[in-house]
């Protein structure tokens, strides 16, 4: 139906065009030379002259016995009329345009007029949103629906969402209880990494209609139009009771304000936001619909979306670690004829693959098996698929990262890991993982650290140490003419710890119990020795945490070649490995 209603608008277009297409032929047969006005006395004295057309205009309009037709000034006298007359001429007062001139012309002002109406109705009602929105419904056509199982890996993330899934089956349980359901939920992480498809995956797990919109939608439409299709989406999604409503890109409408400062465009997404702001606040926690916004960035967020009661659980979508590309691997080989794939191996050789690029690497390969005619994909097609794969990307990307530098951010998180373990075990390293983040870092250590009010001098120290863990692995693996940039973000955080300790918690010699930054305008003059001092701390605890590597080079080297091969490891992985 919607799709009628949108070519409706041709019909107009296609009679303007023709009718000034008509317009313009007619005008042209019709051009009037312009003779003198001795010239019609002449006409007029040999009785050549059988009609005149006079009005109120500086021309009139003299047609010949002989069918000629031409314009001559106009005297605006009171007697010629009435000399024509007398000579038997018949004198027309008005020009009465022909009709092989209005009709089109009619015509025209009508079609013009029935656009600005259908284009300002359309406008108006934010209709086009109907055609951009990409609805399933779920809870018809079952057969359609996707869930979990259609997502491989992301299990944390699966998990969190199982909870929303539950609250859209079993509203009374939690009513009950008098939870609420969250409204919102952002996914964040790499592009191609199943987003949209664990929204889809919730609605068709709950066998709610899905509804979806992209924030890019919004980016380039008039002022109140973006604000029209949110309401419009949230109407619909409520004439059904239950439903998820994905908004992907939700940076195009709700990036940080300040970030914007580009003129008009910002009108148009403060209202879009505003009115998504308001339609989420509009509706009961226990109504039954959620909203599932996708961005890649979840930093550059205005904070209004993430306040509790609008988008207050987050979920960060990570890039598929071995394991999960494995999964994913079989996932998609599943209905693709395929013979000796060793899938472990793929998986390994993936590294920085994300879902939607390990998807297309075996769509690749089944293309190449079908354009050879063979029965089976076999390794020879995943191998072509691969180089493909790879050489289309640039090689900045990860995915083109060598093997060489795989072993490097090994060393370099299990040097962190284990002085972690070794001097801080009141702080869980829950885990490891060389798969790096959206925040830009290669890889990362994750510890929880013991909740205290006070952390005392030793505990800094080690904390520092635990920094200067990952270039001091650096080091000893590779020598120091190979360390890597690596512990830039590292060295920021060792050094403001230690001058923190000089120049704020009264633990270093230079300034003593003085706090630096009470002292002053003298602030300046302290720079340099407090400078020296923290350097000489830094370089002492780095010694110390090289020492400390080398003593347990054994559980290092278990640490990193673990990690190389299964790219994440946890708590109870690590501690076997530490010993
Ligand atoms: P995003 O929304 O994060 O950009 P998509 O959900 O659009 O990513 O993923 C694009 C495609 O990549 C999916 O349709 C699917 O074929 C594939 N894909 C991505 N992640 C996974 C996964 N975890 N399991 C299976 N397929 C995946
Ligand atoms: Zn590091």
């Amino acid at each position: 139906m919607n799709k009628i209603k949108k070519h409706y608008i041709i019909i107009p277009i296609i009679t303007a065009i023709l009718s000034l297409i008509v317009i313009v032929m007619t005008s042209f047969n019709t051009t009037i030379v312009d003779k003198s006005y001795s010239l019609f006395t002449e006409d007029l004295n040999s009785n050549n002259i059988s009609t005149v057309i006079i009005d109120t205009s500086s021309k009139m309009i003299i047609s010949l016995n002989n069918g000629d037709t031409y314009s001559t000034d106009n005297p605006h006298t009171d007697t010629l009329k009435e000399k024509l007359l007398l000579n038997g001429i018949e004198v027309k007062d008005q020009v009465r345009a022909p009709l092989s001139k209005t009709i089109p012309a009619g015509i025209l002002g009508l079609s013009l007029l029935a656009l600005m109406v259908m284009l300002v109705s359309k406008a108006k009602s934010g209709g086009s949103s109907i055609t951009s929105m990409d609805m399933e419904d779920f809870s018809k056509n079952k057969k359609a629906a996707l869930n979990f199982h259609a997502v491989a890996g992301n299990e944390e993330a699966k998990e969190s969402l199982m909870d929303i899934v539950d609250f859209l089956k079993n509203p009374e349980k939690y009513q009950k209880y008098g939870a609420r359901m969250p409204k919102g939920v952002i996914l964040y992480g790499d592009p191609g990494t199943g987003k949209t498809l664990l929204a889809k995956a919730v609605a068709g797990e709950a066998g709610v209609p899905f509804y979806a919109l992209s924030g890019s939608d919004f980016v380039q439409v008039y002022v109140g139009v973006g604000a029209a299709r949110v309401r419009n989406l949230f109407k619909k999604a409520k004439s059904h009771g239950q439903a998820v409503i994905f908004i992907d890109e939700i940076d195009a409408i709700g990036k940080a304000r300040s970030n914007n400062k580009n003129g008009s465009s910002n009108d148009e997404k403060d209202q879009t936001l505003n009115a998504l702001l308001t339609e989420m606040s509009g509706f009961e926690q226990n109504e039954g619909i959620v909203v599932i916004a996708a961005t890649n960035r979840l930093d550059m967020l205005d904070t209004a979306l993430l306040r509790p009661g609008r988008f207050d659980r987050h979920i960060e979508i990570e890039l598929p670690d071995v394991n999960a590309r494995e999964k994913i691997i079989s996932l998609h080989l599943e209905n693709k004829p395929h013979e000796n794939l060793d899938i472990r191996d793929i998986a390994r050789k993936t590294i920085y693959f994300s879902g939607a690029k390990l998807e297309s690497l075996i769509n690749e390969s089944a293309i190449l098996a079908a354009k050879d005619n063979s029965d089976f994909i076999t390794s020879e097609h995943i191998e072509s698929a691969y180089s493909i794969t790879l050489a289309g990307h640039e090689k900045k990307e990860r995915s083109y990262l060598k093997e060489e530098d795989k072993l490097l951010t090994s060393y370099h998180e299990a040097g962190h890991g284990l002085i972690s373990m070794l001097l801080l075990p009141q702080d869980k390293v829950s885990k490891i993982t060389i798969i790096p983040t959206t925040k830009g870092a290669g890889g990362y250590t994750l510890t929880i650290p013991e909740d205290s009010r006070y952390h005392r001098l030793d505990y800094l120290k080690n904390k520092i140490k635990v920094s200067l863990g990952g270039r001091a692995a650096e080091e000893i693996i590779f020598g120091k003419d190979k360390v890597s940039t690596g512990a830039v973000g590292d060295l920021s955080q060792s050094t403001d710890i230690a001058l923190k300790m000089i120049t704020e918690y009264g633990m270093g010699e230079t300034l003593g119990l003085i706090k630096l930054s009470s002292v002053g305008s003298l602030y300046s003059s302290y720079g340099n020795p407090v400078i020296d001092e923290c350097k000489t701390l830094v370089n002492t605890l780095y010694e110390e945490t090289v020492e400390l590597l080398q003593e347990n080079k054994n559980s290092l080297d278990n640490i990193a070649l673990e990690l190389l091969d299964k790219e994440t490891l946890y708590e109870d992985q690590l501690n076997k490995l530490a010993i």
